[in-house]
């Protein structure tokens, strides 16, 4: 965990969904950066996001390279648009994997961490 990427993860201790902007842009900044890409100024803050947003692209992961927390079952590796703007890697979860298609809205959900910290996934909204 670096010190940029800090604040997000302290927020999921909480279950909040937060993401860097860009104040000079008034754009959404993702992954956690110390500037901005657009306009390379350091005018970041962080603000919560609505947690929601939508599947862009997804794959169903039958075989698990590595263990993973969802067992054997297939599961569903997904790039999720959220309102904001920005693309997420993560899992969508709660429901089949066949049943995921491109453009199926989503909401966060949280996985448990060992350490007090809670992992982002989606699930159905
Ligand atoms: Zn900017």
């Amino acid at each position: 965990m670096s010190e940029t990427s800090a604040p997000f993860w302290d927020a999921t201790r909480d279950r909040r969904l937060v993401i860097q902007w860009c104040t000079a842009c008034d754009a959404p900044v993702w992954f956690p950066r110390d500037v901005c890409l657009g306009c390379l100024g350091d005018a970041l803050e962080w603000r919560a996001a609505s947690g929601r947003g939508e599947v862009y692209a997804f794959t169903v992961e039958n075989k698990p390279a590595m263990p993973t927390p969802f067992g054997d079952e297939p599961y569903v590796v997904a790039l999720v648009e959220l309102a904001e703007g920005p693309r997420l890697m993560t899992n969508v979860v709660g429901c089949p994997p066949q049943s995921v298609t491109v453009g199926m809205p989503v909401q966060v959900t949280w996985e448990e961490l060992s350490d007090g910290r809670n992992l982002p996934l989606f699930e159905p909204a």
